[in-house]
């Protein structure tokens, strides 16, 4: 079984499933079988179940990670969609702060407006926004729904935003001074902050 649980940068990270419907060509999963401290993020068989991640949770000690949460992992988290909110829940039980490192495709994954109901567990969306048209985006991530991916990551930050969660995008800072700078502008228009990550390879 791979890690459900995993440490980085003094962060615990949850890794809830592998699956993801786009193919960036920036994946840190290309460059190896995980990050930071976890061993594998790569499950063999199958998605973690929520018993199974309830238990890792369990197990885990947090008292010494005071700061927030972060659903991300080797996968899309909300492609995981029922323990995504059931482990949430559960931690914020617990009384932690929660992160959610999306693409932002869920309302596509799940055939479903999802934003209201993530936005009620989590304290942070970041959201992947990465290009600043859709054909750009096209290009750089390959979504399998296509043409429909950019709209539907911009309606979705939107409507987190509406929540009143704190909602972020990030690129990475594989595409062109030109294009983050458009990223900018359309961020600033939508009122959400960016965040320019460094490639690491
Ligand atoms: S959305 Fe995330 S997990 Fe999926 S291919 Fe892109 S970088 Fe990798």
């Amino acid at each position: 079984m791979a890690d459900i649980l995993y440490t980085f940068e003094n962060k615990v990270y949850l890794n809830l499933t592998n699956a993801c419907p786009c193919r960036c060509k920036f994946c840190i999963r290309q460059n190896g079988d995980a990050v930071g401290e976890a061993q594998t993020l790569w499950f063999e068989a199958h998605s973690p179940s929520f018993d199974e991640i309830k238990a890792a949770i369990d197990a885990w000690d947090f008292t010494s990670y005071t700061q927030e949460v972060v659903f991300c992992g080797y996968g899309e988290p909300t492609c995981a969609y029922e323990n995504l909110l059931k482990t949430a829940a559960y931690l914020k039980e617990k009384g932690l702060k929660l992160r959610l490192n999306t693409n932002g495709l869920s309302d596509l994954i799940n055939k479903k407006p999802t934003a209201k109901e993530i936005c009620k567990y989590f304290d942070t969306v970041s959201v992947s926004l990465n290009a600043p048209t859709a054909e750009k985006y096209d290009d750089l991530c390959a979504p399998s729904f296509g043409n429909a991916s950019f709209e539907a990551i911009l309606k979705f930050a939107r409507e987190c935003k509406e929540t009143g969660v704190n909602v972020k995008f990030t690129v990475v800072d594989v595409i062109s001074k030109e294009d983050i700078a458009a990223c900018q502008k359309l961020a600033d228009e939508m009122g959400i902050p960016l965040r320019v990550r460094t490639y690491t390879s």
